[in-house]
């Protein structure tokens, strides 16, 4: 398994030609068409799973924010309600029985930043607190603490001060200081982790394997995601590297998560401290340089490499890229030359197809 292209609804022809491009596998929906198609022209089919959907639009299966609202965050609901746990499992649970040759878990975390301010603090609810009290964590500390950092960065400051962004070990000193907020971060990863767990022996008591679309390193702490733990949990570590998506707001991107945070800093101009802060070495001079420029290809091999470093060996690394990228063959050589032994390309369109047809042949 090497290279593999994530797609919405596809027709025979697409699969044909996703086929003759050289790409091994495919992620879709894992429906019946979907499954039949890939196995007809030798693609291994991989159905994509969101994770914490909630079971249906009732408001009591949404996270609670710092501020007591309840908030959606990528059509997900609270990681820790018992009900949207539940729907997870049956989901899971069934998919593993199709004829797929595997699942990715998609969305298996808390909210990311480009959720929102609000959403991003979360969850508060009353399962997170019965939850985070059974594991020993002091809650009401959780919680001031957080609202501590929230009201620092609602007064448009950012999440961490320029001052502070650039010496790793004044970072460190700077959490410390609010340990609340360092059980808050550790509690989304124990929850987190506890749940990849959990979908793994579903997955794989079915002999289908257990992959994961997860938020770059530098990115992954934030929403709770430990890439040091999955090696014995899934078969194929994917993370989202797309450096240069144009789309503001966008969840996932590391250049459009980053600008959202920078967004938050009304008070702070210059977005030096974001870049500090997740090490990166990208030339954002400006706010707008996150969309206009995106992330520099160094970083995302920096970001492979801190991945392939983070887990474990028998894991296979496959990043997912952002197919509209000018430079995809130089990303794709550097990523490789980083430490992954495939790609995969989000996503298949006709226009994708196009790019791909002309930019992309001889490395697949
Ligand atoms: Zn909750």
């Amino acid at each position: 398994m090497k290279n593999g292209m994530f797609c919405g609804k596809i027709s025979s022809d697409d699969a044909k030609w996703i086929s003759e491009k050289g790409f091994d596998f495919a992620v879709g929906s894992g429906d019946e068409d979907f499954i039949t198609l890939c196995h007809r022209y030798h693609l291994k089919p991989w159905a994509c799973l969101g994770t914490f959907h909630p079971p249906s639009k009732d408001e009591k299966y949404l996270c609670v924010s710092i501020t007591g609202e309840r908030k959606e965050w990528f059509y997900s609901g609270c990681p820790n309600n018992p009900d949207v746990i539940d729907y997870a499992i049956e989901r899971y649970g069934k998919q593993a029985e199709k004829d797929v040759y595997g699942i990715f878990c998609d969305g298996i975390r808390f909210a990311s930043p480009a959720s929102g301010l609000e959403a991003f603090f979360t969850c508060f609810c009353n399962h997170c607190e019965k939850r985070a009290i059974e594991l020993g964590l002091d809650f009401q500390r959780m919680k001031n603490h957080v609202s501590t950092l929230y009201q620092h960065c609602k007064n448009g400051l950012p999440f961490v001060d320029r001052c502070i962004s650039k010496s790793p070990s004044l970072t460190l000193l700077y959490f410390l200081s609010l340990p609340g907020v360092c059980d808050w971060l550790w509690f989304r990863k124990k929850i987190i982790s506890d749940f990849i767990e959990k979908l793994s022996h579903i997955v794989r008591s079915k002999n289908k394997k257990f992959g994961g679309y997860f938020f770059s390193p530098c990115l992954s702490t934030l929403v709770g995601q430990d890439y040091s733990m999955v090696g014995n949990f899934i078969d194929v570590c994917s993370p989202m590297l797309y450096r240069n998506t144009p789309d503001k707001g966008s969840i996932a991107p590391l250049n459009t998560e980053l600008e959202v945070m920078t967004e938050w800093a009304k008070k702070e101009k210059s977005p030096d401290w974001a870049v500090q802060f997740t090490g990166l070495s990208s030339e954002i001079k400006k706010k707008s340089d996150f969309l206009k420029k995106g992330i520099c290809i160094e970083d995302i091999a920096e970001e492979t490499f801190f991945a392939r470093k983070l887990v474990d060996k028998k894991v296979k690394l496959i990043p997912i890229l952002w197919w509209k990228d000018k430079s995809i063959r130089k990303t794709i050589k550097k990523v490789m030359d980083a430490g992954a032994c495939g790609i995969q390309i989000f996503w298949y369109t006709e226009e994708t197809k196009k790019f791909i047809h002309t930019s992309l042949t001889e490395f697949l």
